[in-house]
């Protein structure tokens, strides 16, 4: 037997959790998706979840996050090139996502929604447990489709290049490439949430009046090489949409002038810009005055893939800690054997059943929402809400699912320091917590009635869950308070974990949505794990579920 070391051979350390099947693994995901009528998908699932299960892509992983893309301002001779340039291994994942479709699939040719929104969370859920940067791309061109879908001119002109599965990163005019991805530029230095307060100005510069120059800036623009990006600026009628690409019609570069790439607490293998435009050249997508209107259907769309990749990073970390309890022995005992690692553990597992059974039924709903008035209501009501709540635990999952690996969690050579990096910023982008909570808030005021139906029928799934009914008449009676701004997370928290309890009883086995019932709607959830009133025997059955041997 090889001895790498003089004085001792290594032992008791856990193998890497690589070369599996993300989907075989994952007795929740297989419910999930077969509740949303997918089932028959399972084979094509799994040989996905293999692809993204081997040992080389989480390789690369590391790889695209050791190697952060730098920003090449100028050339040598002082020539602006506003060029950012990423590691091979960053291209690779999105010739990866975009092969696979995650980037368009839910689309069909004229830009009505194709009905797979499930099918393409499932894969997005997967593909979020390996490598998250460049999910942002891949996340936005996707839901630009949302916005552009107000101009039917824009919409022809681009949708086949975006629709297209073969990533070309070159630096050239949209209409030369194979394929295009679409970023979005809304925040500036005074206000991200209030993007009222934009003071980057539009000037009408074509006769027919839907051509522009843009002057002003973004404090944060994510993905700066996509090939266009969907703008916020104020023109004379107001707060308007604006699709501005990378290269003039002429074929010139336009005006973007990249300052610096942002130094970020994780999300490393993705770029985040600041950037200015200097009489940039866009296209108007809607109205003047319609901006926020217009971009917030994509922003819904963006949000969704918050709660899927949040789902998903807490989904890898539950995997690894599982993996590691079931090969690690500590007083010549496993410690998933260990009663309180077991009683973890299966707490833990419970969060990410409810995650991922919520994340899915909620796609099922945008699935469903064209015909369904009742579904198109659940999406207005509950992607704000799971976005609140699913990236708001993302943080804190991770850091138990770190612990449980001990010392080897918390050093940079194991995943669980990248995701726990990574998990914040889901919550922080595309609505941080509050204003999310607040949009709710808006929802539920705006549409009364609508919004009672909606609650209706989450108690009606989830009938005779314990604290079903309770946490219904809390929500009902805190959104007839005059102060119910102030206590908008407590009605947003109880009305996430209602829906999730309503989606379990829909897709996993009645004792886990009996649990989940118990531990998150009876009786209110601490910030940490493993204190759930749970029997060994319902421990026992959530860690088999969690990972499939
Ligand atoms: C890595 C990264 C990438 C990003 N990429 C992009 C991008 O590509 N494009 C883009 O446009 N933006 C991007 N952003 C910006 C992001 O969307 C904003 O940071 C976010 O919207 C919050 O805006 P802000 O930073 O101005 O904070 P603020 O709007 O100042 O909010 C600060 C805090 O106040 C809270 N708050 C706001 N209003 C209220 C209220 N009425 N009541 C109570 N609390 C409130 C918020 O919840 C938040 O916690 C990115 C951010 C990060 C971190």
């Amino acid at each position: 037997m090889a001895r790498p070391f003089e004085t001792h051979d290594i032992t008791n350390q856990s193998p890497p959790f690589v070369d599996v099947d993300l989907y075989a693994t994952d007795r929740a995901l297989g419910d999930a998706v077969a509740a949303a009528g997918h089932g028959a998908e399972a084979d094509a699932l799994s040989a996905f979840g293999r692809h993204w299960g081997r040992a080389d892509l989480a390789e690369q992983a590391r790889l695209a996050n050791e190697n952060p893309p730098k920003l090449k301002t100028f050339d040598a001779k002082g020539f602006r090139r506003d060029v950012v340039e990423f590691h091979p291994a960053y291209h690779g994942f999105m010739a990866e996502s975009m092969s696979a479709g995650l980037h368009a699939m839910t689309w069909n040719a004229d830009g009505t929604h194709a009905g797979n929104e499930a099918s393409r969370a499932a894969r997005y859920f997967m593909t979020a447990q390996v490598e998250n940067g460049h999910m942002c791309p891949i996340t936005m061109t996707r839901a630009s489709v949302g916005a552009l879908a107000i101009e039917s001119k824009l919409l022809a002109a681009w949708l086949p290049k975006i629709a297209s599965r073969h990533y070309d990163p070159s630096f050239r005019p949209w209409w030369e490439k194979s394929a295009v991805t679409i970023g979005m530029g809304m925040t500036e230095k005074q206000g991200g949430t209030d993007v009222r307060a934009n003071t980057t100005t539009a000037t009408v510069t074509a006769a027919e009046g839907d051509e522009y120059a843009i002057t002003g800036h973004k404090w944060f623009m994510s993905a700066p090489m996509c090939d266009a990006f969907l703008v916020l600026a104020q023109a004379p009628g107001g707060l308007t949409c604006f699709l501005m690409p990378r290269f003039r019609p002429d074929g010139a570069v336009n005006g973007l002038r990249f300052q610096r790439l942002k130094d970020k607490l994780g999300n490393k293998s993705n770029a985040s810009s600041e950037v200015e435009f200097v009489d940039a050249f866009a296209w108007r997508v809607g109205d003047e005055g319609r901006g926020v209107r217009t971009i917030l259907q994509m922003v819904q769309l963006t949000r969704i893939d918050c709660v899927i990749s949040s789902a998903g990073m807490m989904r890898m970390a539950l995997a690894q800690a599982v993996h590691h309890a079931r090969h690690r022995n500590v007083f010549q005992r496993r410690l998933a054997d260990q009663p309180l690692m077991r009683t973890l553990l299966a707490d833990m597992a419970l969060e990410v059943e409810g995650a991922t059974a919520l994340m899915m039924r909620l796609c099922r709903s945008v699935d469903l929402a064209p015909g369904d008035a009742a579904e198109a209501a659940r999406v207005r009501f509950l992607t704000p809400s799971a976005k609140y709540w699913v990236c708001k635990i993302a943080p804190g999952f991770t850091y138990e699912a770190m612990e449980c690996l001990g010392g080897n969690g918390y050093v940079e050579e194991g995943v669980l320091a990248r995701l726990y990096r990574e998990a914040p910023v889901n919550a922080i982008w595309e609505g941080s917590g509050n204003v999310v909570c607040l949009d709710v808030l808006r929802a539920l005021g705006r549409e009364g009635e609508a919004a009672r139906e909606v609650l209706t029928s989450l108690v009606k799934d989830a009938d005779g869950l314990p604290g079903a009914a309770e946490v219904a008449a809390d929500i009902a009676t805190l959104m007839a308070r005059p102060d119910v701004e102030s206590h908008a997370r407590r009605a947003v928290e109880g009305l996430a974990n209602l829906a999730t309890a309503a989606a379990l009883r829909g897709s996993a086995p009645e004792v886990v949505a009996e649990a989940f019932a118990k531990s998150r709607l009876r009786h209110r959830h601490g910030p940490n794990y493993g204190a759930s009133d749970l029997s060994a025997r319902e421990a026992e059955d959530l860690v088999d579920r969690a990972l499939v041997a």
